[in-house]
Protein backbone atom coordinates (compact mmCIF):
# COMPACT_ATOMS: atom_id res chain seq x y z
CA UNK A 1 0.00 0.00 0.00
CA UNK A 2 0.82 3.68 -0.55
CA UNK A 3 0.13 6.87 1.19
CA UNK A 4 -1.75 9.72 -0.15
CA UNK A 5 -1.86 13.28 0.94
CA UNK A 6 -2.69 16.24 0.93
CA UNK A 7 -3.33 19.85 1.82
CA UNK A 8 -6.60 21.87 2.02
CA UNK A 9 -7.04 25.68 1.35
CA UNK A 10 -9.92 28.68 1.47
CA UNK A 11 -11.17 28.28 -2.07
CA UNK A 12 -11.31 23.66 -1.62
CA UNK A 13 -14.87 23.88 -1.75
CA UNK A 14 -17.09 24.55 0.99
CA UNK A 15 -20.46 27.12 2.16
CA UNK A 16 -19.04 29.21 5.14
CA UNK A 17 -19.04 32.87 5.01
CA UNK A 18 -17.01 36.06 6.79
CA UNK A 19 -13.69 34.87 7.91
CA UNK A 20 -14.20 31.46 7.56
CA UNK A 21 -14.61 31.68 3.83
CA UNK A 22 -15.24 29.37 1.96
CA UNK A 23 -13.73 25.99 3.24
CA UNK A 24 -12.66 26.09 7.44
CA UNK A 25 -12.75 22.90 8.69
CA UNK A 26 -12.92 23.64 12.33
CA UNK A 27 -15.47 23.33 14.87
CA UNK A 28 -13.73 25.57 17.67
CA UNK A 29 -13.34 28.90 15.58
CA UNK A 30 -16.42 30.31 15.91
CA UNK A 31 -17.59 29.01 11.95
CA UNK A 32 -21.71 27.90 12.17
CA UNK A 33 -21.54 24.45 12.87
CA UNK A 34 -24.02 23.32 9.93
CA UNK A 35 -21.42 25.51 7.47
CA UNK A 36 -18.16 23.10 8.94
CA UNK A 37 -20.41 20.14 8.64
CA UNK A 38 -21.17 20.81 5.15
CA UNK A 39 -17.31 21.48 4.58
CA UNK A 40 -16.38 18.25 6.11
CA UNK A 41 -18.60 16.40 3.92
CA UNK A 42 -17.06 18.12 1.09
CA UNK A 43 -13.97 17.26 2.16
CA UNK A 44 -14.81 13.84 2.53
CA UNK A 45 -16.59 13.48 -0.59
CA UNK A 46 -13.66 14.57 -2.49
CA UNK A 47 -11.34 11.67 -0.69
CA UNK A 48 -13.84 9.34 -1.51
CA UNK A 49 -14.63 8.27 1.54
CA UNK A 50 -17.94 8.36 3.89
CA UNK A 51 -17.23 11.49 6.26
CA UNK A 52 -17.20 8.96 9.55
CA UNK A 53 -13.94 7.24 7.63
CA UNK A 54 -11.88 10.74 8.24
CA UNK A 55 -10.78 10.76 11.78
CA UNK A 56 -10.21 14.66 12.95
CA UNK A 57 -8.35 15.65 16.49
CA UNK A 58 -9.39 17.88 19.33
CA UNK A 59 -5.77 19.96 19.16
CA UNK A 60 -4.46 20.98 22.33
CA UNK A 61 -0.57 21.87 21.13
CA UNK A 62 0.75 19.18 23.06
CA UNK A 63 2.64 15.76 22.15
CA UNK A 64 0.31 13.02 22.27
CA UNK A 65 -0.32 10.96 19.28
CA UNK A 66 -4.02 8.48 18.97
CA UNK A 67 -2.71 5.49 17.12
CA UNK A 68 -6.40 4.76 15.50
CA UNK A 69 -7.76 1.60 13.40
CA UNK A 70 -11.35 3.00 12.50
CA UNK A 71 -13.68 5.85 12.49
CA UNK A 72 -14.31 7.38 16.32
CA UNK A 73 -17.61 8.65 17.97
CA UNK A 74 -15.32 11.64 19.71
CA UNK A 75 -12.17 13.17 18.19
CA UNK A 76 -9.28 11.86 20.28
CA UNK A 77 -7.74 14.90 22.84
CA UNK A 78 -4.10 14.53 20.69
CA UNK A 79 -2.07 16.41 18.01
CA UNK A 80 -1.05 13.53 15.77
CA UNK A 81 -2.96 10.44 14.35
CA UNK A 82 -1.22 7.40 13.21
CA UNK A 83 -3.01 4.26 11.60
CA UNK A 84 -1.93 1.14 9.72
CA UNK A 85 -5.56 1.00 8.86
CA UNK A 86 -6.61 1.41 4.38
CA UNK A 87 -9.25 4.09 3.91
CA UNK A 88 -9.37 6.27 7.13
CA UNK A 89 -8.06 9.78 6.46
CA UNK A 90 -6.00 11.36 8.80
CA UNK A 91 -6.71 14.80 9.42
CA UNK A 92 -5.05 17.80 11.04
CA UNK A 93 -6.39 21.18 10.89
CA UNK A 94 -3.99 24.53 10.97
CA UNK A 95 -3.49 28.15 10.44
CA UNK A 96 0.17 28.90 10.59
CA UNK A 97 1.13 25.93 12.52
CA UNK A 98 3.11 23.45 10.53
CA UNK A 99 0.84 20.50 9.31
CA UNK A 100 3.54 17.69 8.96
CA UNK A 101 2.45 14.09 7.04
CA UNK A 102 4.67 11.09 7.39
CA UNK A 103 4.06 8.38 4.93
CA UNK A 104 5.75 5.21 5.44
CA UNK A 105 5.49 1.60 3.89
CA UNK A 106 1.77 0.27 5.45
CA UNK A 107 1.85 2.99 8.03
CA UNK A 108 1.00 6.96 7.84
CA UNK A 109 0.57 9.57 9.90
CA UNK A 110 -0.36 13.40 10.54
CA UNK A 111 1.04 15.81 13.32
CA UNK A 112 0.26 19.18 14.44
CA UNK A 113 3.24 20.85 15.04
CA UNK A 114 3.17 24.40 16.07
CA UNK A 115 5.71 25.93 18.57
CA UNK A 116 4.53 24.77 21.77
CA UNK A 117 4.23 20.95 20.40
CA UNK A 118 6.85 20.96 18.05
CA UNK A 119 8.98 22.15 20.95
CA UNK A 120 7.80 19.30 23.17
CA UNK A 121 8.37 17.01 20.54
CA UNK A 122 5.08 16.39 18.63
CA UNK A 123 6.85 14.95 15.31
CA UNK A 124 9.61 12.62 17.22
CA UNK A 125 6.55 10.93 18.39
CA UNK A 126 4.10 10.36 15.65
CA UNK A 127 7.71 9.04 14.44
CA UNK A 128 8.21 6.47 17.05
CA UNK A 129 4.50 5.82 16.86
CA UNK A 130 4.86 4.36 13.39
CA UNK A 131 7.74 2.73 13.68
CA UNK A 132 6.44 1.05 16.32
CA UNK A 133 3.63 -0.19 14.46
CA UNK A 134 6.43 -1.62 11.38
CA UNK A 135 7.07 1.64 9.54
CA UNK A 136 10.44 1.36 8.47
CA UNK A 137 11.34 4.13 5.84
CA UNK A 138 9.34 7.26 6.33
CA UNK A 139 8.61 10.10 4.07
CA UNK A 140 7.76 13.46 5.49
CA UNK A 141 6.38 16.31 4.42
CA UNK A 142 6.00 19.58 5.99
CA UNK A 143 3.16 22.16 4.59
CA UNK A 144 2.18 25.35 4.18
CA UNK A 145 2.78 27.25 7.99
CA UNK A 146 3.93 30.91 8.90
CA UNK A 147 7.68 31.52 7.27
CA UNK A 148 10.79 32.59 9.64
CA UNK A 149 10.37 36.06 7.79
CA UNK A 150 6.81 36.47 9.70
CA UNK A 151 7.01 34.54 12.47
CA UNK A 152 8.11 37.51 14.52
CA UNK A 153 8.61 36.55 18.54
CA UNK A 154 10.13 37.20 21.94
CA UNK A 155 14.01 36.72 21.84
CA UNK A 156 13.73 34.27 24.93
CA UNK A 157 11.03 32.41 23.40
CA UNK A 158 13.27 32.17 20.45
CA UNK A 159 15.91 30.69 22.79
CA UNK A 160 13.54 27.99 24.07
CA UNK A 161 11.96 26.99 21.53
CA UNK A 162 15.49 26.61 19.47
CA UNK A 163 16.76 24.56 22.34
CA UNK A 164 14.21 21.96 22.16
CA UNK A 165 14.27 22.22 18.39
CA UNK A 166 17.68 23.31 16.94
CA UNK A 167 17.78 25.14 13.86
CA UNK A 168 14.50 26.61 14.22
CA UNK A 169 16.09 30.32 15.68
CA UNK A 170 15.82 32.68 12.68
CA UNK A 171 15.46 36.74 11.63
CA UNK A 172 12.23 38.14 10.58
CA UNK A 173 12.38 40.24 7.78
CA UNK A 174 12.69 43.12 10.28
CA UNK A 175 15.52 41.75 11.90
CA UNK A 176 13.93 40.59 14.92
CA UNK A 177 14.20 37.11 16.73
CA UNK A 178 12.10 35.13 14.67
CA UNK A 179 11.17 31.36 14.85
CA UNK A 180 11.32 29.20 11.46
CA UNK A 181 9.87 25.84 12.69
CA UNK A 182 10.19 24.08 9.55
CA UNK A 183 13.95 24.41 9.17
CA UNK A 184 13.49 23.18 12.98
CA UNK A 185 11.63 19.83 12.25
CA UNK A 186 13.69 19.14 8.82
CA UNK A 187 16.58 18.83 10.68
CA UNK A 188 15.01 16.52 13.90
CA UNK A 189 13.63 14.62 10.61
CA UNK A 190 16.93 14.16 8.76
CA UNK A 191 18.48 13.32 12.09
CA UNK A 192 15.75 10.70 12.03
CA UNK A 193 16.66 9.34 8.39
CA UNK A 194 13.71 10.46 7.33
CA UNK A 195 13.75 12.50 4.05
CA UNK A 196 11.52 15.53 4.25
CA UNK A 197 10.07 17.64 1.98
CA UNK A 198 9.12 21.34 2.86
CA UNK A 199 6.83 23.67 1.16
CA UNK A 200 7.94 27.40 0.62
CA UNK A 201 4.44 28.79 0.97
CA UNK A 202 3.72 30.93 3.69
CA UNK A 203 0.36 30.95 5.78
CA UNK A 204 0.83 34.39 6.66
CA UNK A 205 1.68 36.10 2.76
CA UNK A 206 -1.33 33.80 0.69
CA UNK A 207 -4.18 35.26 0.88
CA UNK A 208 -5.62 31.53 -0.49
CA UNK A 209 -4.65 30.37 3.08
CA UNK A 210 -6.17 30.91 6.39
CA UNK A 211 -3.49 32.90 9.31
CA UNK A 212 -4.16 32.81 12.50
CA UNK A 213 -1.45 35.37 12.97
CA UNK A 214 -2.99 37.67 10.03
CA UNK A 215 -6.14 37.60 10.48
CA UNK A 216 -6.71 36.44 14.07
CA UNK A 217 -10.64 35.27 14.07
CA UNK A 218 -10.25 33.35 10.63
CA UNK A 219 -10.72 29.62 9.68
CA UNK A 220 -8.65 26.55 9.29
CA UNK A 221 -7.41 24.20 6.66
CA UNK A 222 -6.32 20.63 6.60
CA UNK A 223 -3.36 18.41 5.88
CA UNK A 224 -4.30 14.68 5.22
CA UNK A 225 -2.59 11.18 4.76
CA UNK A 226 -4.49 7.91 3.79
CA UNK A 227 -3.37 4.77 2.72
CA UNK A 228 -5.01 3.82 -0.23
ZN1 LIG B 1 6.00 34.62 5.67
Amino acid sequence: MSGVYGFTHRRSSGVSGGPYAEANLATHVGDLAEAVAENRRRFADRRGVASDRVVWMDQVHGAAVAVVDGPRNEPPVADALVTASPGLVLAVLVADCVPVVLLGDDVVGVAHAGRRGAAAGVVLRTVEAMRELGATAIDANLGPAICGDCYEVPAQMQHEVDTDLPGSACSTRGGTPGLDLRAGLARQLEGLGIATQVSPTCTAESPHLFSHRRDGVTGRQAAYAMLG
